[in-house]
């Protein structure tokens, strides 16, 4: 378990923090997302102890860690796995050399050390490269020998800052698939920042949302598709791209009110919106519809163009929300 209490950080007397308060589970993969400039990266490189806080205290499995130095410092920090968006490389040392590395500068022999990075290549898919230059692999394979060379002192977290966002999307894919495995593997606790809630939506199990250096929006992933509370976290959920398996519905949009309807579990399957049109005040026209699903849970979104009445329009809403969907303004 990860505990940040009441986290604060400034740059130059500019807040970039105020008093993040955070508890992440051991064993499970926690997305925290924001926007660029929500204070995403300054985080993670504080709950890696790369950079110290100004106040607040952070803790390991009830151990507190913010106040470790020297040595300490050294040895916890070298418990901690981290991947970042451009792979952070050494572009002077092969593929071997680079995951050899933290395996060096902790004095394990050469020996125990070339079983391990050949078991590593293994685990990541990339056996064959194993005296490949880094400027020959892909963007794809960079990032396998960076998870490879995170992994190497079996760390019992992983820090993934911004892992996929330099990928096209079907390596985008390939990693998030291999972190899931690896995760479920080796019993990690992963941290994935990012700003892609496809990301969030492909392999976490926990999201907070990151705002202006603080944490707006904490959930299980199901509840906060379902149900975003907040501005920022419904922005990301309109920003989503569809992936395989979304059914999509695009018509023509014309001038109206517009309001996306956000239906959960079973009235995804129910005939809600066929019962709506037939005996609605309103007049409904059907803009686009997808249905993704969550875990086990099917989320539905329509977004419809409403028109009629002030109080009309509040009839539909209540009928609808005594059906579990809500119904959200878009052009209010
Ligand atoms: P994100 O990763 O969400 O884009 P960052 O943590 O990188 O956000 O940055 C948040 C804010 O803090 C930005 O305004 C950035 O300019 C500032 N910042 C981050 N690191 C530093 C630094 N080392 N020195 C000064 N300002 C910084």
């Amino acid at each position: 378990m990860i505990k940040l209490n009441t986290i604060a950080k400034s740059y130059n007397s500019a807040p970039v923090l105020s008093g993040v308060t955070l508890e992440i589970p051991s064993n499970i993969i926690y997305g925290i997302i924001g926007k660029s400039g929500a204070g995403k990266s300054t985080l993670v490189r504080i709950m890696s102890l790369l950079e110290s806080t100004d106040s607040g205290e952070i803790y390991f499995d009830d151990k507190r860690v913010d106040n470790l130095r020297g040595n300490a410092l050294l040895e916890r920090r070298r418990k901690l796995g981290m991947i970042f968006q451009n792979f952070n490389l050494f572009l002077s040392r092969n593929v071997y050399g680079n995951i050899a590395y933290p395996l060096e500068i902790s004095g394990v022999d050469k020996a125990e050390i070339k079983g391990r990075v050949e078991e590593l290549l293994e685990l990541v898919g990339l056996s064959d490269k194993i005296e490949s230059p880094i400027s020959k692999l892909s963007g794809g394979q960079k990032q396998r020998v960076a998870i490879a060379r995170a992994l190497a002192v079996r760390p019992e977290i992983l820090f993934c800052d911004e892992a996929t966002s330099a990928l096209d999307p079907q390596t985008t894919t390939s990693i998030l698939t291999l972190i899931k495995n690896i995760q479920t593997q080796m019993n990690l606790t992963v941290v994935m920042i990012t700003h892609q809630m496809e990301v969030v939506r492909e392999i976490c199990d926990f999201v907070s949302v990151l705002d202006e250096g603080e944490i707006v929006e904490s959930g299980t992933v199901k509840d906060v598709f379902a149900f975003p509370r907040t501005k920022v976290a419904r922005e990301f959920l309109g920003s989503i791209k569809p992936i395989d398996g979304d059914d999509i519905l695009e018509i023509e949009p014309s001038l109206a009110h517009i309001y996306r309807l956000h239906f959960l579990g079973e009235s995804t399957k129910k005939p809600v919106i066929s019962e709506f049109i037939k005996q609605s005040p309103v007049n409904i026209n059907i803009l686009s519809g997808t249905i993704r699903t969550v875990g086990e849970v099917p989320i539905g979104e329509l977004v419809v163009e409403m028109e009629g009445s002030a109080p009309n329009i509040e009839i539909a809403k209540r009928w609808l929300a005594d059906r579990d969907v809500k119904m959200e303004a878009l052009d209010a």
